[in-house]
């Protein structure tokens, strides 16, 4: 990506901004100061500061909107474990006492983590039950992370977007942050000011990053508030939470008739909504009519179809190992 961009015309200034020098009228970022005095100045900022959101949270002030209440998990350890032998191709996530672990094969290594709620499991306790569940040796000591769910108030404040973790944090259950930087460069890309910057293109592009993370957030939250667990705290906790209201409505609309309620941009489809719903335990007490007007042997047909066609797509497919060989092998 940085050759192909400077090839474009970019130039790059590494170093680290210690200062932000703002317009005192009109409150716009001017300038960044780095480490050695060098000022760069621009008409527009990307904030991709992480975490620390150093130009719209500590220099515009936009505050940080805190989800912990629905998504309490604040902590991670991650460790690498041995490759596994055959190459499993999907990532698996499995519930633990106050979170949940996840397991990523990679080419030479496993990925694995522990997500939980430092109220509910001490970091110790974390570590161990990870170590405890590995399915290889571990490569290494766990490492800590540590974070808060939740999103920026505004995504674009002044002349300034922020982007990545300086935006906002969903926690990984659905591996869902890279897709928000693609999105949101996208989104900026769609709304990007010409000669000054546009209140309306500002406020549309607020105004969809926020439906964007709620729509996961939700999502997210439905894993954890349709529980049938409640043998811990956590557990029990996130069962009898009060969900979001928009939450609320999508479960009670699926309870009642099977629909789903999705918006046109939600990351997550129907499929994903349904599977989710069903797999936690949430039926439908009815069902759209339409449904009625075919015959039973035309819908069993027509899943039989869908059955063969399946299996006989999934016969023709190569093993994980054997794929990942012939298409993208990593130098050893
Ligand atoms: C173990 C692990 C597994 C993950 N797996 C997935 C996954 O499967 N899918 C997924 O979508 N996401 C995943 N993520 C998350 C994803 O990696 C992050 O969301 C993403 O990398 C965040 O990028 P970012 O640029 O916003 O922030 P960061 O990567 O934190 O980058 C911020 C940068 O800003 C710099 N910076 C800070 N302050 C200053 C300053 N004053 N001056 C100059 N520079 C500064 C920092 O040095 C840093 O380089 C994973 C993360 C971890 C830790």
């Amino acid at each position: 990506m940085r050759k192909f961009a400077e090839a474009c015309g970019v130039v790059r200034t590494e170093g680290l901004v210690e200062t932000t020098n703002r317009n005192s009228q009109t409150g716009d970022i001017e300038s960044i100061t780095l480490k050695g005095g060098r000022t760069v100045s621009g008409d527009f900022f990307i904030d991709c500061t992480g975490f620390r959101a150093l130009l719209l949270g500590q220099t515009l002030g936009v505050e940080y909107q805190d989800w912990s209440r629905w998504l309490p998990s604040n902590r991670a350890q991650a460790v690498p474990s041995a490759k596994l032998s055959p190459l499993p191709p999907f990532t698996r996530a499995t519930a633990r006492t106050a979170g949940w672990q996840w397991r990523i094969p990679l080419q030479h290594r496993t990925g694995n983590g522990h997500v939980y709620c430092s109220d509910f499991l001490s970091d110790d306790e974390a570590a161990q039950m990870l170590l405890d569940n590995l399915e290889g040796e571990a490569l290494d000591d766990p490492r800590q992370l540590r974070s808060t769910t939740g999103r920026r108030e505004q995504f674009w404040s002044h002349n300034c977007v922020a982007i990545g973790l300086s935006s906002g944090f969903l926690e990984p259950l659905e591996s869902t942050s890279i897709h928000l930087i693609q999105s949101n460069v996208s989104r900026l890309i769609e709304l990007f000011p010409r000669e000054k910057i546009r209140n309306a293109d500002r406020e549309e592009y607020n105004q969809r990053t926020i439906n964007e993370f709620e729509q996961i957030r939700d999502f997210l939250i439905l894993h954890y508030h349709q529980t049938q667990r409640a043998d811990t705290e956590f557990w029990r906790y996130c069962k009898h939470m009060q969900a979001p209201d928009s939450l609320t409505h999508k479960i009670a609309l699926f309870r009642s008739s099977g629909r789903i309620g999705r918006d046109v941009d939600d990351l997550f489809r129907d499929a994903s909504w349904a599977q989710v719903m069903l797999g936690q335990g949430v039926t439908p007490e009815d069902y759209n009519p339409m449904v009625d007007k075919l015959d039973p042997s035309q819908w069993r047909a027509f899943m039989a179809d869908l059955r063969k066609i399946i299996e006989s797509a999934v016969a023709k497919l190569p093993t994980q190992d054997s794929y990942i060989e012939e298409n993208c092998a990593a130098a050893r």
